[in-house]
């Protein structure tokens, strides 16, 4: 009898033991304040990192907050030991703040002119242990994308500890349900004009806007398809934002629309191009230096590339994607055959800024010349656009239907 009590006693006393043991695991037995010691920020207007030190595994959790878009980082009572410059804003954020919220509770909170998703979250482990690094990747995002974001999120899980090794947060995107997601981008826009027409002197940015509007409504009517406007205004976008977009949305296909202007005013017709380092011809070289002085014209410097451009997995998948996008134009030059003039070769490539997704096949699309006179009345006509927009619809639903479904 004394023997069985005995052995209960124990038992109950290991386990007593134990729960200490794992209480002592989630609340430190310091219960001092994390120490955020160091922080760090790098990108651009497109993309941004954030990286704070603590000295202990940091538990975490992100929430969204709109007018203004905010993202909160949620934290036990920290003590930030950060210098002021350390997180100044920068790259997609215009404010960012930290402190105690309430008792045991801290809060950074990252405030946006533009919508934002946080693609990476995470706590990686220095060596040793002797440090812990919270990782946060930020990107722009659509408007319909914050929304969705804010619908799913869980107040809740605040209160429960993040598990090591965490699933990244991954923003939602195209590609999960099957649907497919064409990104369509009006070139130019806000501060950037682009070419102005020869005779009516139409601003280049309304025509590609235009143009674009008719392409996503047609897209939207094919069965399996959603497009979407990289802008739905005359607002300006960098050339990295409107990557990012495509890349947020988990896009498909990218179709950046243009219509440019040559000093060679005799030259008409439409050009279908796909990025290369080389560019196919001088025209061709000298048409994508233009584009990319879009994002000279509004002041941006590029800084701090993403860490990721060395990557081979990423560079197979630039690779692939490449083919893809050729596909693409070469199914939209087919399309075009016999309805919309072309200028002679018109599949050219050259490095234009706005197709460098490395996971989004792309083509930027040169409707027609604004510095052609006939070019240009054909180009403010509604009803061409709308024709010419039916027309590249088709090309994508053929290259969704054959090149996809066979190799993709
Ligand atoms: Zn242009």
């Amino acid at each position: 009898m004394l023997r069985l009590l005995t052995e209960r006693f124990l038992r109950l006393a290991a386990g007593a033991i134990v729960a200490v043991l794992c209480l002592s695991a989630v609340t430190p037995a310091s219960a001092a304040p994390l120490l955020a010691f160091g922080a760090r920020m790098a990108g651009d207007d497109a993309r941004t990192r954030l990286i704070i030190d603590f000295d202990r595994r940091p538990e975490f959790s992100v929430h969204y907050v709109a007018n203004p878009y905010r993202v909160l980082i949620d934290l036990p009572e920290t003590d930030f030991g950060i210098k002021a410059e350390e997180l100044e804003a920068r790259g997609i954020f215009s404010d960012i703040r930290y402190g105690t919220m309430a008792a045991g509770r801290s809060r950074i909170v990252l405030t946006a002119p533009r919508p934002v998703g946080v693609v990476l979250a995470e706590v990686q482990e220095e060596q040793g242990g002797t440090s812990y690094r919270l990782v946060i990747d930020a990107a722009i995002v659509t408007d319909q994308v914050f929304q969705g974001q804010m619908e799913k999120q869980s107040w809740q899980e605040a209160s429960l500890p993040a598990a090591a090794g965490e699933t990244p947060i991954m923003l939602p995107g195209g590609r999960t349900d099957g649907t497919f997601v064409v990104a369509v981008d009006a070139g130019h826009g806000g501060i950037d004009n682009g070419a102005r027409g020869a005779v009516t002197k139409t601003e280049e940015k309304h025509v590609t806007l235009a143009f674009a509007r008719h392409l996503a409504e047609t897209l939207n009517t094919l069965p399996g398809t959603r497009a979407f406007l990289t802008r739905e205004k005359d607002e300006f976008l960098s050339l990295s934002q409107r990557v990012q977009l495509a890349r947020s949305e988990g896009a498909n296909l990218l179709i950046s629309i243009h219509a440019d202007t040559l000093k060679q005013k005799d030259i008409r017709g439409a050009t279908v191009y796909t990025i290369s380092d080389k560019a196919s011809d001088s025209l061709a070289a000298s048409l994508a230096e233009r584009e990319n002085l879009s994002d000279q014209i509004a002041g941006i410097s590029f800084v701090d590339e993403p860490a990721e451009v060395a990557d081979i997995l990423l560079d197979l998948t630039r690779r692939e994607t490449q083919a893809f996008s050729i596909n693409l134009a070469q199914s939209v030059v087919n399309t075009f055959k016999n309805e919309v003039m072309l200028i002679n070769n018109p599949h050219r490539h050259a490095g234009f800024r706005v197709l460098t997704a490395p996971d989004v096949p792309s083509i930027l699309l040169e409707l027609g010349f604004m510095s052609n006179k006939e070019d240009e009345q054909l180009l403010i006509d509604p009803a061409w656009q709308k024709k010419v927009a039916g027309l590249v619809a088709k090309a994508v639903d053929e290259y969704r239907t054959t090149v996809v479904a066979n190799g993709g």
